[in-house]
């Protein structure tokens, strides 16, 4: 219904889903599209920072003292420009158009990155928040994952307690004492998906545990060292991460 389409593209214009610039097409503009910066080059397999080609895939010296839980550190982009407009987007006004573009513009490098087989877990946040707020987006995020690379995701398995004050508030040292007993798996979720056998142990695939922004690292770390209790190695990926140190 051609003349349908017509009026919804009057009513709503075609926009760039980060900078709301009008474009000829619903997406990205040239101008933020150069301001997307996709975290593809030599790093560190343990923690994910950049390293020169010669010392790629690491570990780097930061692993070599204190070697992050989880094996593996996969982040798609960086955390600036058009990539951070987005997720500031979805985060506060719920408007997740630029972070799934983000994901179906990387669905080439899901598609190697992931297994039928792989469970995604989304970092948790404590339930009083949840309730306060009634949004997880690190739920969100794994959800959308699992869409794209077919794969299975549970957000009940691992719980976080207390009413922890927010990571974003916190310097580095503070953040890692704030995390240190935040996590923890349910043990009564996880024996009645045993016997229903919908969670076989171990997991077919990968454990990856799932957060939208990476920035010391210490959230992945302590959430992938509470999964250790699934006796399987663990993954770890986020959508972005803030180019600052560790
Ligand atoms: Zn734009
Ligand atoms: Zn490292």
């Amino acid at each position: 219904m051609k003349w349908v389409n017509k009026g919804e593209s009057l009513l709503f214009p075609p926009s760039c889903f980060f900078c709301h610039a009008s474009v000829s097409k619903s997406g990205c503009c040239k101008q933020c599209l150069q301001h997307i910066k996709p975290l593809l080059s030599p790093s560190c397999l343990r923690c994910g920072q950049a390293l020169s080609e010669g010392l790629a895939p690491g570990p780097c010296g930061k692993c070599l003292r204190f070697p992050p839980f989880q094996i593996e550190t996969v982040s798609l982009y960086a955390y600036q420009g058009a990539v951070r407009e987005a997720i500031l987007i979805w985060k506060l006004g719920g408007d997740d158009a630029g972070v799934r573009w983000l994901l179906e513009t990387a669905r080439q490098r899901l598609k190697t990155l992931f297994q039928p087989d792989d469970l995604f877990i989304p970092v948790p946040m404590p339930l009083s928040r949840m309730q306060k707020s009634g949004q997880h987006h690190a739920a969100d995020l794994a959800r959308l994952l699992a869409e794209a690379a077919g794969c299975e995701w549970d957000w009940q398995l691992l719980r976080r307690h207390g009413h922890q004050a927010r990571q974003s508030a916190l310097s580095g040292l503070a953040r890692r004492k704030n995390l240190r007993k935040s996590f923890c798996l349910d043990a009564d979720y996880l024996t009645s998906m045993q016997l229903k056998g919908i969670l076989r142990k171990p997991v077919k695939g990968r454990v990856w545990v799932v957060d939208d922004i990476m920035t010391t690292g210490a959230t992945l770390h302590y959430a992938s060292k509470a999964l250790g209790v699934l006796q399987q190695p663990i993954y770890a990926f986020s959508l972005a991460r803030t180019l600052r140190d560790r």
